[in-house]
This record gives C-alpha cells, sequence and structure tokens, in this order.
C-alpha cells in the first residue's frame, strides 16, 4: 500500500521532540506525574482531549452512525468473571516473562534480543513462564476468591455478550455490526515508547457478523475500510505497512497487522482478524443461552462469524501526531508544527485582534469570536504577544486558521470594510475574507 508515496524521515531525536511538544503545550501528560508517575498510563491534556475526541467521533461517524448497517455500544469495563473463563483469557492471555537473577528486573521475552541476558545489569535471565496480563480487582464487599473480576482486556467481548439483545431489540439483517469505544487494560510487562505501549488504553472496536460463506468478502470489505480511515484521519500512508500475520491468535482463521514506522521500529498499529463464530459459539455453550442467528426469510438457524476491525486509539493519536509532525523554515526562521488534517485539529482556528490595545479592534474581534463560536465550538481567543508569535504558536498545536481583525477590517481601506485575513498554517499564505463568509469558508475546510 506505499506504492507512489515518498516516505519522510523522522528528524533525529524524534520521540522526545514529540513527548516534550506534547507536555508542554497540553496534549499528554505523565499519569500521575507530581508522584513521580505510574508506569503505563498517561493523562491526556485539554487539546489531546480535543484531538482524541475528534477522532473518536470521526471513526463514530465513519462506521457507526455513517452506516445502515452498524449498532453502538458501551458496555461496562467490568464483566462477570466467566466470561473471561470461557474466552481462554484467564488461561491464556499472557506474554512470556524473564527475570533477570541479579537485578531482579522483569522482561517480556519475546522482546528481547537475547532472552537469556538481562539487558539492563547484562546478569543471566532464569526460566521463561507465562504471565497473565489481565488486571484483576476485587468487586463487592465480600474479600473471597468470589468477588473477583477483572478489568476487560479489550472491548470485544461487550458486544459478543450483548449479541442477544441487540438482536432481540432490532432485528438487524445479516450481515450487520457493533462497534464501541472504550478503556481496556493490560498489565503489561514492560509498558514502553510514550503511549504506544500503556497499561490502561482505549480501543475503537467493531464486530461485525456474517454467515460463515461471507467471511472473505467482508473481510476484504473491512481492509479498505481500515485504509480509508487511515488517511481521513491523517496517518501517513507511506509509513503504514499491511503484515499477514502467520502466529495467529487461537481464535483466528486470519488476521491482518497494519503497523506503522514509528521512530522505534515498525510495529503494529491496527489489527483486522476474522475470528470465526468462536466467541459466539463459547458464550452459547458457556452460558446456556443459544447466540444463533435465525433468518426468517431463508428460513435457517445458524452462528454468525466474525470479523474484528480493532484500532488502538492511543496508538491512533501516536501515529497522527508523528505524521502531524512536521519541521520547516518559514521565511528565515524554523518552526515545528503539527499538519493535522483540518477534521481532527483540537483548535480549528484562532481569532485575534492584530493590536490588543485598541479597543476597537478588541471588540470587532470579540464580535467575530462570539459569532464562529456559536457554530464552530472548536476556536481559540488568542490574543498574546504579537502576530509572528501567535501565528508560531498556533502553528506548532496544529491550528489550521489563523483569523486576524485589523485596520481594514473597520474600514481604513474602504474596500476591505468587514474583511479579515485568514492565514493558513502550512504555506503561510494570507487572504482576506468577507466577515460573513468565514463560517461556512471554515465549516467546508474542517468537517
Ligand atoms: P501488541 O502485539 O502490540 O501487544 P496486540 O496484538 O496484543 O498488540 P490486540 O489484542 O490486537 O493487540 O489489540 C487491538 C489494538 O489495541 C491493537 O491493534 C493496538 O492498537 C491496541 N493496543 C493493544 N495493546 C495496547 C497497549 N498495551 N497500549 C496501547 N494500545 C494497545
Amino acid at each position: 500500500m506505499t506504492e507512489g508515496k515518498e516516505k519522510k524521515a523522522y528528524p533525529a531525536d524524534m520521540m522526545e521532540k514529540l513527548v516534550s511538544l506534547c507536555k508542554r503545550r497540553g496534549f499528554i501528560y505523565q499519569g500521575s506525574e507530581i508522584y513521580g508517575g505510574l508506569a503505563g498510563t498517561y493523562d491526556y491534556g485539554p487539546l489531546g482531549t480535543a484531538l482524541k475526541n475528534n477522532i473518536k467521533n470521526l471513526w463514530w461517524r465513519m462506521f457507526v452512525d455513517g452506516r445502515d448497517d452498524m449498532y453502538g455500544m458501551d458496555a461496562a469495563i467490568l464483566m462477570n468473571p466467566r466470561v473471561w473463563e470461557t474466552t481462554g483469557h484467564v488461561a491464556g492471555f499472557a506474554d512470556p516473562l524473564v527475570e533477570c537473577t541479579k537485578c531482579k528486573k522483569r522482561f517480556r521475552a519475546d522482546q528481547l534480543e537475547d532472552r537469556t541476558k538481562c539487558p539492563a545489569c547484562g546478569g543471566t535471565t532464569g526460566a521463561e513462564r507465562q504471565f497473565n496480563m489481565m488486571l484483576s480487582t476485587r468487586v463487592g464487599a465480600m474479600e473471597d476468591s468470589s468477588s473477583i473480576s477483572y478489568l476487560r482486556p479489550e472491548t470485544a467481548q461487550g458486544m459478543f455478550v450483548n449479541f442477544k439483545n441487540v438482536v432481540d431489540s432490532f432485528h438487524p439483517k445479516m450481515p450487520f455490526g457493533m462497534g464501541q469505544v472504550g478503556k481496556a487494560f493490560r498489565n503489561e510487562i514492560t509498558p514502553r515508547d510514550f503511549i504506544f505501549r500503556l497499561r490502561e488504553l482505549e480501543q475503537m472496536e467493531i464486530e461485525y457478523f456474517v454467515k460463515e460463506s461471507d467471511w472473505s468478502r467482508a473481510f476484504e470489505e473491512w481492509r479498505v475500510a481500515m485504509n480509508t480511515w487511515i488517511d481521513v484521519v491523517g496517518i501517513d500512508r507511506a509509513r503504514v505497512h499491511e503484515v499477514e500475520i502467520e502466529d495467529r491468535a487461537h481464535y483466528s482463521k486470519r488476521t491482518i497487522d497494519f503497523e506503522f514506522d514509528y521512530p522505534f521500529g515498525q510495529k503494529e498499529l491496527y489489527g483486522l482478524a476474522y475470528r470465526t463464530d468462536f466467541d459466539l459459539s463459547r458464550h452459547s455453550e458457556a452460558s446456556k443461552v443459544d447466540l444463533s442467528y435465525r433468518d426468517e426469510e431463508a428460513g435457517e438457524k445458524f452462528m454468525p462469524h466474525v470479523i474484528e476491525p480493532s484500532f488502538g486509539l492511543d496508538r491512533t493519536m501516536l501515529a497522527v501526531l508523528l505524521s502531524a509532525y512536521t519541521e520547516d523554515t518559514m521565511g528565515d526562521s524554523p518552526r515545528e508544527y503539527l499538519k493535522f488534517h483540518p477534521c481532527v485539529a483540537p483548535i480549528k482556528a484562532a481569532i485575534s485582534p492584530l493590536l490588543k490595545n485598541k479597543p476597537e479592534l478588541v471588540e470587532k474581534a470579540r464580535e467575530v469570536y462570539a459569532m464562529l463560536k456559536k457554530e464552530i465550538p472548536q476556536i481559540m481567543w488568542d490574543d498574546n504577544g504579537n502576530v509572528g508569535k501567535r501565528y508560531r504558536r498556533q502553528d506548532e498545536i496544529g491550528t489550521p486558521f489563523c483569523i486576524v481583525i485589523d485596520f481594514d477590517t473597520l474600514g481604513e481601506t474602504p474596500e476591505h470594510k468587514d474583511t479579515v485575513t485568514v492565514r493558513d498554517r502550512d504555506t503561510g499564505t494570507q487572504q482576506r475574507l468577507q466577515i460573513s463568509e468565514l463560517t461556512n469558508y471554515l465549516k467546508n475546510a474542517i468537517f
């Protein structure tokens, strides 16, 4: 999928630069930072939250609201532990772990170059064992084993266990799917690489139910849809690779991973799996509730098979940020900026008066700001420093447009009365637009 597009090289120290920008400008902070952090957790700040919400909303619009065959879900994070016994997670959701006999640090064995050698102190590692990644917790007042539950390691099961509920409420025709966005938790042995490998993460998942004979058509349809998403959200296509997975999860008959060139290597971004009828059959058997589908028109009853496109939201954030990150020189000054697609940019436009000590300019700019804010909430008032500095600051957070109200707006040059300058983030070019055209201009450019 990479033909025809040139791959941009990352600047040196890319991750350090990105982590620093994300912290400085309020995108992403280390979790519980004032207490020294908590490994595998990050907190999204005001701009990170806006970016994340924009990505989620775009995904929801594209894959749930925008389709006739999809049903949205928001299932509980805590589920009956029998769910995870049935799916095999309690027994087998594990990564291989080794511990250094000298410094006692623990590592994921399959991520080491030499499984017998400690990468921290050079000591020898002990025997490899399987480490279950489910985070357990206790539910209710009892402190015995009956109170143990798990924080879900994937959102998928919340959809399988509600399959019958959705069928009974909506009587959907096959094929149809369910989509869900939500938190999942994995006790990763070595969380690392910023928001790439987290212990608390967010997923956007789809379970698409088909007749067995239809699985390869649906698989291909979702493969194409996932590629469309990659373009729409602003992930650099030249850095994405589709990889056919041979060493698949136990339930899958075909899996493609969408891998991304991160600065720390080519690794998984998304997965697309044909999960067969594994989950519904196992839940039917274990719960004694018949989860097969009855097609009244065709007069048949069968266990649906499942195609699962799975999107990690945090990895989407990382890939979008890395794809947007750009360094260039504008005029003679170097700049570092985020070239977000306008539809995901946390701030769509910044509005400012040319000079903040001129009340007549401020008043007019406030008027324009109030008018736009009503229609496009993600706009910002910015009157700090001079205009050049404002542009740089807005570029750095990926604001596609800066709008300036100047003396021409007030009628100093009569032919420019009631116009403003609109400056483009990527090219730095400016144009004058009528105030009355602004809302439509921005809406067209953004959505
Ligand atoms: P990996 O091989 O990188 O551990 P996985 O194959 O276990 O990932 P899946 O179980 O397929 O991942 O999860 C679906 C998606 O959830 C992944 O494609 C990824 O985007 C995201 N994801 C999984 N684990 C993490 C994690 N620890 N931190 C952030 N995102 C994750």
